[in-house]
């Protein structure tokens, strides 16, 4: 097992990535906090990881809130004992999120709280935790769309985007001698429910195929795997880094017809 003994918190657990990335870190081994704005999804996940055997509890909490973060570390280390792995996870992409001069300033200032504040919050509270255990690993989702400009625009979650990754490489930085890393997961466009709600016409989604030179959509599942090279010792000497799982579209300049 990659993650004996370890202690997962991984926020937006309830669906998607988040979901993916805990029921295969807790076959690994790891105590899993599942956190999610959407009880009713987390407790799903929760129950999926306990009757295969795993361990996980339920934090209801929304990244953006201050007091929420708090209390979702704080009861992390009262059921777990301890935290070693912070995968700050959760992520919007508001329908209504275009260029510049479409997008509403409501939902720049939402997708920047979710997105952006929700990773600064979650490092705020999570890394006292980390030190408390003598170091662990910081995992925040970022997106392929921080490294290249997007066919179909989303200007706050581009730059909500990009932002994560500047601070993922600063905080790496900062916390490199505490035993603390801190790395970027890179997804390209996936089948989940969060991207297929913003490509809503197949006209919007061949735009974006016709980029990826694999020419499918990432599942959900392969984020995960990426994830837990990222969280395991496997990866002791790596901080820092943008970890691009993206079916190639970052590489490409033409793709094959
Ligand atoms: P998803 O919508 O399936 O899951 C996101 C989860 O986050 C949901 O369970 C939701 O309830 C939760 N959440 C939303 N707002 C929250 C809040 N304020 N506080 C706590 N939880 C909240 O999406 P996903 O595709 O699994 O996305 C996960 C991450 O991956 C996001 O950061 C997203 O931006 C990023 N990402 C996704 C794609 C993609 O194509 N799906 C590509 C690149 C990056």
């Amino acid at each position: 097992m990659r993650l004996k003994e370890k202690v997962a918190l991984i926020t937006g657990a309830g669906s998607g990535i988040g979901r993916e990335m805990a029921l295969l870190f807790a076959r690994e081994g790891a105590g899993i906090v599942v956190v999610d704005i959407n009880q009713e999804d987390g407790g799903r996940v929760v129950e999926e990881v306990v009757s295969s055997g795993g361990k996980a509890c339920l934090v209801r909490a929304d990244v953006s809130c201050a007091d929420d973060t708090k209390a979702m570390v704080d009861q992390a280390e009262q059921e777990f004992g301890r935290l070693d792995i912070l995968v700050n996870n959760a992520g919007i992409m508001h329908s209504e999120d275009g260029d510049s001069t479409s997008t509403d300033e409501a939902v720049w200032d939402l997708t920047m709280n979710v997105n952006l504040k929700g990773v600064f919050l979650g490092c705020k509270y999570g890394i006292p935790a980390l030190r408390r255990s003598g170091g662990g690993s910081i995992i925040n989702t970022a997106s392929f769309v921080a490294r290249v400009g997007a066919a179909t625009p989303q200007v706050a979650y581009t730059a909500s985007k990009g932002g994560v990754l500047a601070m993922t490489r600063e905080l790496a930085v900062i916390h490199a001698r505490e035993g603390i890393r801190v790395n970027a997961l890179c997804p390209g466009p996936l089948q989940t429910e969060l991207l297929m709600k913003f490509l809503d016409t197949e006209e919007k989604k061949q735009r974006r195929l016709v980029h990826i030179p694999m020419g499918r959509f990432g599942q959900a599942a392969e984020m995960a795997q990426a994830a837990l090279f990222l969280a395991s010792d496997e990866s002791s000497y790596v901080t820092g880094s943008e970890f691009l799982v993206d079916g190639g579209i970052t590489a490409a300049y033409v793709t094959p017809e």
